[in-house]
């Protein structure tokens, strides 16, 4: 930081030749007026703190951000695990109860067979009736 800028001056000392740009405001300071803070070089101790406050801020915003990050995918492998230990659960329940599993399943697929058909044929029913009824209507209506 000893090498000059060329031809920048030391805003404080105008006939100083400037070594160093304020990392903050990037003003030209002189070897006496550069402050090195943590390898940066500062004008003042106001800029020095203004960058710390700066890059607190931003660390914490991205302490923050990461937190968010690990909490969201936290939450969907938390999900995944509750997934794939209700479908474990399941497996299990159906190789251990195989043969009364199937049976359900062949009993609840023969009602649901048996209701639409059921449900089918209330509608055939109604259907004619509606269109029997029409049919009488408009007889009736012409004689
Ligand atoms: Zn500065
Ligand atoms: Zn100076």
């Amino acid at each position: 930081m000893s090498k000059p800028i060329k031809g920048s001056v030391c805003l404080n000392h105008p006939n100083k030749e400037a070594v160093a740009r304020c990392a903050t405001c990037s003003k030209p300071v002189c070897g006496a007026c550069a402050q090195v803070h943590d390898g940066g070089t500062y004008c003042s101790q106001l800029c020095y703190d203004n960058a710390k406050r700066t890059g607190m801020m931003v660390e914490d915003v991205e302490r923050r951000k990461a937190k968010a990050n690990f909490r969201r995918q936290f939450r969907i492998i938390i999900n995944l695990l509750i997934l794939a230990a209700i479908i474990g659960a399941a497996y299990y329940f159906y190789t251990r109860n195989k043969s009364k599993v199937d049976q359900t399943l062949k009993e609840a697929s023969q009602t649901v067979q048996q209701k639409t058909t059921e449900a089918a044929e209330t509608i055939k029913k109604n259907t004619v009736e509606r269109e029997s009824k029409y049919k009488r209507e408009r007889e009736s209506a012409l004689q």
